[in-house]
């Protein structure tokens, strides 16, 4: 792929954050992106990293008004020796493009996406904040950017890639946040797009966050779409339940988002010496659980917030505290361990890095 890339005047870059843990999650960008366009007869084309700008669009284009988007969140790490790494981006881009077929977009070529993203960053690297808990949030996007009003297939689409550096997700940090259960919402149904990383499920999923945050939650913990029953995931995270030495996660059903945290924290237990099992769990069985003792942790995973400890939730009306709404040992051994891993200071055994030299 042939990048053409625009120079940034130098009075152009922006002033870098103070300190990053005042910038609140995804408030600020770099100075740069990337871009490329799609259309039937060229395919993929003309690649271009520029200073960051705002799209033109035509207001009668698809994705305004069908919400045919798709979008991956992923991170740039400031690591040992000043070494920026990625943390497993080909499970992101491969993401991307199931994302893509489900949304009837098309495919980008896997290398030259990051190609892009190694390209973009280099240029970046100054962005890249050099701190432990802080990182480069790296948002490849795509939208359908055909003009038209009848409900269909876009022809025309744009792929780019904007960066954000950030701190934690929350704004409890690495403390743990409350769930709010709801059974009155859903965020997805099986045969619908919630394995899929697009727009329309966070739009779908921002009513009853609504009601979640005005009653003192950080996010939603949504139970199965048929019978409200069964845990799912948290709408930006995938979750866990720790019963002592024993964690447990929902399989993936279809309409749950696979997380490459959520991946990567079962493979990472068993080294941990923690077991680690997919099954489904109901919410009355969590219930039991938190309130005989028997489940000792609950954490969300995810790329924004890594590992998320969980304090409390909240279900019909009654709030259920858990591990007395402290951080437990094995959310904490976890976090550890995935952050040293993406930190690079400890052996990559899992072939998990890349380097962006
Ligand atoms: C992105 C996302 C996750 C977490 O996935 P990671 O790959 O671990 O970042 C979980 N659930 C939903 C709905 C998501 O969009």
């Amino acid at each position: 792929m042939n990048i053409n890339i625009v120079p940034l005047p130098e009075d152009r870059q922006k002033p870098l954050f103070k300190n990053i843990l005042d910038v609140p999650f995804g408030s600020m960008f770099t100075d740069r992106m990337f871009l490329m366009e799609y259309n039937k007869p060229e395919g993929w084309h003309s690649p271009t990293i520029k200073p960051l700008e705002n799209l033109s669009l035509h207001p009668g284009c698809l994705v305004l008004h069908y919400g045919q988007e798709i979008f991956e969140g992923l991170k740039a790490f400031y690591g040992k020796n000043n070494k920026i790494i990625l943390f497993r981006p080909e499970m992101n881009i491969k993401r991307f493009n199931r994302s893509a077929e489900r949304m009837c977009m098309p495919e980008l070529d896997e290398n030259d996406v990051m190609e892009a993203i190694k390209n973009l960053i280099k240029l970046e690297k100054r962005w890249v904040p050099n701190q432990r808990g802080a990182s480069l949030y790296i948002r490849p996007t795509m939208i359908a950017s055909e003009v038209g009003l009848g409900v269909r297939a876009s022809k025309d689409y744009l792929f780019y890639v904007i960066l954000s550096p950030v701190g934690p997700y929350y704004k409890e940090g690495f403390n743990p946040i409350g769930l709010y259960v709801t059974k009155d919402y859903i965020r997805a149904a099986k045969g619908g797009v919630g394995e899929a990383k697009t727009g329309g499920n966070y739009a779908a999923s921002l009513y009853a966050g609504e009601i979640a945050h005005k009653k003192g939650y950080s996010q939603v913990l949504w139970l199965d779409a048929q019978e409200r029953k069964y845990v799912e995931e948290v709408g930006a995270m995938n979750i866990f339940f720790a019963f002592r030495n024993r964690i447990v996660t929902s399989p993936l059903t279809g309409s749950i988002l696979g997380g490459i945290t959520r991946d990567s924290v079962l493979k990472i237990s068993n080294d941990l010496g923690i077991e680690a099992v997919e099954k489904q769990l109901s919410i009355d069985e969590i219930i039991r659980g938190i309130e005989s003792g028997e489940i000792t942790e609950i954490f969300g995973t995810g790329t924004a917030a890594s590992i998320s400890p969980v304090g409390h939730l909240s279900y019909n009306d009654r709030k259920y505290i858990i591990n007395d709404g402290k951080v437990g040992p094995l959310s904490q051994k976890l976090y550890n361990f995935l952050l040293d891993l993406q930190y690079g200071e400890i052996e990559d055994k899992y072939n998990w890095l890349t380097y962006i030299d």
